[in-house]
């Protein structure tokens, strides 16, 4: 079969580069979410106070029993 012009080879250019193939960054799992305000719990005796803005729960004394506050 005459076939005027053979133009160009068959495709089949050259090796696609396969970019390197990273996996993404992985999310950090961030522990507990601690937004501002919420409340201190007792861990003794399980009284709620009001959180205070910039002062740590357990820089408060539960009013309760005395005890020091951890994050509710
Ligand atoms: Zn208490």
């Amino acid at each position: 079969m005459p076939r005027g012009d053979g133009t160009g080879p068959l495709g089949q250019g050259p090796g696609t580069g396969r970019g390197l193939g990273r996996g993404g960054g992985r999310g950090r799992m961030g522990g507990q979410s601690l937004g501002p305000g919420g409340e201190c719990i007792c861990p003794n005796c399980g009284a709620k106070v009001g959180h205070k803005l910039g002062v740590p729960c357990y820089e408060m004394n539960c009013p309760k029993c005395g005890t020091k506050m951890v994050r509710g």
